[in-house]
């Protein structure tokens, strides 16, 4: 009963640099994205436009045209340059008085660009918009600062640099200040003031409980609690600068060994800008991708012409990633 919140503090103490009390550990990434976003257009009521970039995550783009058709609001979708990220010139063009909600991304999930955090939700404040950041690629791997940024609303997931495994739960963080006038819209037993109560009506519980809609998923947090473990002995500033490590190493390599081929390094150079992956473009690396898995290397492609290495920096070492690359550069090399 109390490890949706007790792992919730741990993620946010170890991770989203958030005290206490505001995240939980439940479901998954899209169905948490629903229940806040929901929950700020209803807040702010009577503005009806979200604002949106179409590079964003398919799921969280889905979850927002199913909420405006739900509640008639309009996106107002940010077109980012697709080789780096949203820039805060671009939120400041279309956020205004109509904005109820603003959702993006802190790390791009495909070219691994880092949004300024703080200076965006500043500008969505400014015109008295809610945030909700969506934290997948950069939990576990970026230092973040929740509490510090101001940020409303964050959710994200625990199977990427959280190492939970696939189908793991998500979690989802809600500012204190604001916990009080959210209304999500999945009520729950589990969700209600005296869960046992089994009462005829639903009261919402106090704090982060009212977030919470069913049976919490015990079995898919412990392999996260372990890796919390490592985090903690690690430490998220040791973790980065080997993170910053790891991409840098395999831009240095792609640069060096693999450009003859025709290869680009898709993403910011500046690795203060850089989150934990790298995407490598090359018109052949849907096949390319789908032999390396024959091989047992096992990156993502990404649509249309990209190979993502999404480097885990507990847990990946640098000579797996050089063997990783030249599997690489032999399967190119076959199709040169
Ligand atoms: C991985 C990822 C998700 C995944 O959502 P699930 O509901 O956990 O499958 C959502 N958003 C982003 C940005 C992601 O990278």
């Amino acid at each position: 009963m109390d490890a949706p919140f007790a792992l919730g503090d741990r993620i946010a103490a170890l991770t989203l640099g958030a005290a206490a009390g505001q995240t939980i550990v439940a479901d998954s990434t899209t169905v948490l994205l629903y229940k806040l976003a929901r929950a700020a257009v209803t807040l702010r009521e009577g503005r009806d436009e979200v604002v949106v970039d179409s590079d964003n995550f398919p799921t969280d783009r889905f979850v927002l045209e199913g909420i405006a058709a739900e509640r008639g609001l309009t996106l107002r979708w940010i077109t980012p340059d697709p080789a780096l990220g949203v820039t805060p010139e671009q939120v400041a063009e279309v956020v205004g008085e109509r904005t109820a909600l603003v959702v993006l991304s802190h790390v791009a999930y495909r070219s691994g660009y880092v949004a300024d955090v703080p200076a965006i939700t500043a500008l969505a404040h400014r015109a008295g918009a809610l945030v909700l950041w969506d934290l997948c690629h950069s939990a576990g791997v970026l230092p973040v600062s929740l509490d510090a940024w101001g940020v409303d609303l964050a959710v994200g997931c625990t199977y990427k640099y959280l190492n939970g495994g696939p189908g793991a739960p998500a979690f989802a963080y809600v500012r204190e200040g604001l916990q009080g006038s959210l209304t999500q819209p999945i009520q729950g037993w589990m969700g209600a003031a005296d869960v046992f109560a089994m009462g005829p009506g639903y009261r919402p519980g106090p704090g982060m409980r009212s977030f919470l809609s069913g049976t919490p998923p015990i079995v898919g947090m412990l392999p996260v609690r372990d890796m919390l473990d490592l985090i903690e002995e690690a430490g998220v500033v040791a973790i980065r600068a080997k993170s910053v490590a790891l991409t840098a190493f395999v831009v240095e390599w792609a640069e060096s060994r693999l450009f003859d081929l025709g290869v680009r390094v898709v993403g910011p150079r500046d690795p203060e800008r850089r989150g934990g992956h790298v995407t490598l473009a090359h018109p052949a690396m849907r096949d390319v991708t789908a032999a390396l898995w024959e091989r047992g290397v096992i990156p993502d492609f990404r649509f249309p012409d990209g190979l993502r290495i999404g480097l885990s920096p507990l847990s990946t070492t640098f000579a797996e990633v050089e063997a990783g690359l030249e599997a690489v550069r032999e399967e190119l090399r076959a199709r040169s």
